[in-house]
């Protein structure tokens, strides 16, 4: 397994974080994609990769919730600086999110370009947030589809329309977490008819732990429960969910 999208250089994890690639790897995951969110955590994602460079995938990014009036503009360009610096593999997170910060969507719309315009010139993939926002990121994709965009919607979480939108803008996958597992979510439905060559596994560590550790905090470990959840939903074996995502991570990656 890979886990293309985790936070695991968060404070959350700096007292066991050897124990935690430990488990990691005793449960299969190869690989862990550290997406960045600010340009104060892109020190423990630099300083993580360095340790263990074959397990850590490093991205560059900046988080919609974090775009704050003014701040956003100086913060990407701190992000320019050192674009070049490192191998990253991707950017972002991006996208929008409304559940959080309903008063900038302009400057949060402004950052998504930014990302957009600088994956699409170096040919790397985007990792996109959607909160609360599917026809805002829908309408930004469609005016960027002559672009060659590819990327991850990470944690989705909308429907069977919303994924078909997404994928005429763009060569786009669906990065599938605990939510998954969760009891009340109509994300099996619409991840049937989607189908599992598009998806990708994810934790979004330390949030959104699947069942049975939902409410705690998660890590790469706990990302077997979501791909049992998705043999069962697609009735193959783990092994079949394992090998397919791992290969759609691989491709868009480039791992
Ligand atoms: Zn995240």
């Amino acid at each position: 397994m890979i886990d293309t999208h985790s936070h695991i250089y968060s404070q959350e994890f700096d007292a066991d974080i050897d124990a935690v690639i430990e488990r990691a790897l005793k449960a299969g995951v190869e690989k862990v994609i550290l997406a960045n969110v600010d340009t104060g955590s892109l020190d423990k994602i630099i300083n993580l990769w360095k340790k263990n460079p074959e397990f850590f995938i490093p991205t560059i990014g900046l988080h919609p919730t974090e775009c704050n009036e003014g701040e956003q503009s100086s913060q990407l360009y701190e992000l320019e600086k050192v674009i070049e610096e490192y191998p990253f593999r991707a950017f972002g997170e991006t996208g929008i999110d409304l559940y959080w910060d309903k008063e900038h969507l302009k400057e949060q719309t402004d950052a998504f370009q930014w990302h957009i315009d600088y994956s699409t010139q170096k040919n790397l993939p985007l990792i996109i947030h959607v909160r609360d926002a599917f026809p805002e990121v829908i309408d930004i994709l469609r005016k960027n589809s002559s672009k060659n965009m590819r990327g991850v919607i990470h944690s989705f979480t909308g429907t069977e329309k919303d994924a078909l939108d997404i994928l005429e803008t763009g060569d786009f996958y669906f990065g599938i977490n605990g939510v998954v597992t969760f009891k009340k979510s109509n994300l099996p439905d619409a991840l049937a008819k989607i189908g599992s060559d598009k998806l990708l596994l994810e934790t979004d560590a330390p949030y959104l732990a699947p069942v049975p550790f939902r409410g705690k905090r998660n890590e790469p470990a706990y990302m077997t429960e979501t791909m049992n959840k998705l043999a069962s939903i697609f009735g193959c074996s783990n092994t079949e969910i394992d090998k397919i995502t791992t290969q759609n991570a691989k491709t868009l990656f480039n791992i």
